[in-house]
C-alpha cells in the first residue's frame, strides 16, 4: 500500500479541533491518499515541531491560535494575502523544500457569505468589531468585494488604528471605538472578537445593524453564540456562525496542497446536522 501524504493543523488547545475531521471527509469525497492529524504545539515548541514534522515527510500544515504569526515569520515564502495580514494558517511545502505561507481565513468567510449564504458585500457598510488575528486575515478578501466601507470597532482602539492604516491602501477603512459606533448603520457586522469564546458579548449600541442586514460571528459552537442572539434581538435577516467559514477555508487549504477542490455544502450540513 502506498504511503500516505502527512497533514496536521498545530495549535494549543487543539483537542477541540474540527479539522482533521473535515480533511478526513475532504479526502474521502476526492479519493486522496492523506493523512491529518491535530498536535498540540505551544508557540514555544513551533520550531522544533515544524522540523520533526517535516522530517518525518510531513507536506503540509495549518496554524491556529497561537501560532499564525509565528507561522508567518516562519514560512520561507508568503502569497500576497499572507504578506499583508501578517498572519499564516496555511503551510505548503514546496518542491524545493521550501515552506510557502498563505492565509485561507478570509477567503473561506467570503465563500461562506456570498456562496453559501447569498449576503452581498459590494457596496456594503461592513463592521468589523475585533483588531486581532482573524481581523487581519479577512480585510484584503473583503476588500476584493468592493463594499461601501469598512470600519473596525476594538476595545483597544490604537489595534483598530493601526490595522486601518495598514489595510487604508485597499480601499475606505477606518478604525474606531465601540463608543464611536453608536450612531452609525452596517448591512454586515462580523464578529471577530474572541468574546463569544467566553460566551461575551462586545459593547454594542441598539439600532446600528441596517434594515436587512446580517451579523456573523466567526466563532462557532453548538449553540448560537452571544453575538448570534444579540442579531436575532436587532432584526437581523441572518444571523450566522462561522461553522461554513471553517469547512471554506479548510478546502482552500486543501485546494492549495492536493490542486483538487472538495464539494463543501454537504460536509457543512453534515455538521451542522451533528450539532446537539
Ligand atoms: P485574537 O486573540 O487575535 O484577537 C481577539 C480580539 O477579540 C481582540 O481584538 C480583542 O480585543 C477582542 N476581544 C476579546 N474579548 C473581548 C470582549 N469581551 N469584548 C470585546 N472585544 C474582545 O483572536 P483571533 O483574532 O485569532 O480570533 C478571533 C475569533 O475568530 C475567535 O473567536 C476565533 O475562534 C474566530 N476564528 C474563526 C475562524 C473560522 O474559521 N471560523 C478562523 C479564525 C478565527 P483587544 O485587542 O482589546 O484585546
Amino acid at each position: 500500500m502506498p504511503d500516505k501524504d502527512r497533514y496536521a493543523v498545530f495549535g494549543q488547545p487543539i483537542n477541540h479541533s474540527k479539522s482533521p475531521r473535515i480533511h478526513q471527509l475532504f479526502a474521502e469525497q476526492t479519493d486522496q491518499l492523506l493523512s491529518y492529524e491535530a498536535q498540540d504545539v505551544p508557540a514555544d515548541a513551533f520550531e522544533s515541531a515544524i522540523h520533526v514534522f517535516l522530517r518525518q515527510g510531513g507536506k503540509g500544515l495549518n496554524c491556529t491560535v497561537p501560532l499564525k504569526e509565528l507561522a508567518w515569520q516562519r514560512a520561507d515564502q508568503l502569497s500576497q494575502r499572507a504578506t499583508r495580514s501578517k498572519a499564516v494558517n496555511t503551510l505548503i511545502l514546496q518542491e524545493n523544500g521550501a515552506l510557502l505561507g498563505d492565509n485561507t481565513d478570509g477567503i473561506g468567510l467570503v465563500t461562506d457569505l456570498t456562496k453559501n449564504h447569498q449576503i452581498n458585500l459590494s457596496n456594503s457598510r461592513i463592521l468589523i468589531l475585533g483588531a486581532g488575528g482573524a481581523s487581519r486575515g479577512i480585510i484584503e478578501p473583503l476588500m476584493q468585494q468592493a463594499p461601501k466601507h469598512i470600519i473596525i470597532a476594538n476595545r483597544t482602539v490604537e489595534k483598530a488604528m493601526t490595522l486601518s492604516d495598514e489595510f487604508s491602501v485597499l480601499g475606505k477603512i477606518k478604525g474606531c471605538a465601540y463608543d464611536d459606533i453608536k450612531n452609525s448603520q452596517f448591512d454586515l457586522i462580523l464578529n471577530a472578537t474572541s468574546a463569544s469564546l467566553s460566551g461575551k458579548l462586545p459593547p454594542l449600541a441598539d439600532n446600528i445593524l441596517a434594515e436587512k442586514g446580517c451579523c456573523y460571528d466567526l466563532a462557532y459552537g453548538n449553540k448560537p453564540t452571544p453575538f448570534m442572539l444579540w442579531g436575532q434581538t436587532q432584526n437581523a435577516e441572518k444571523s450566522l456562525d462561522g461553522l461554513g467559514m471553517l469547512v471554506e477555508q479548510a478546502a482552500e487549504a486543501f485546494y492549495l496542497w492536493r490542486n483538487v477542490r472538495p464539494e463543501t455544502s454537504a460536509i457543512i450540513d453534515l455538521l451542522n446536522s451533528e450539532r446537539t
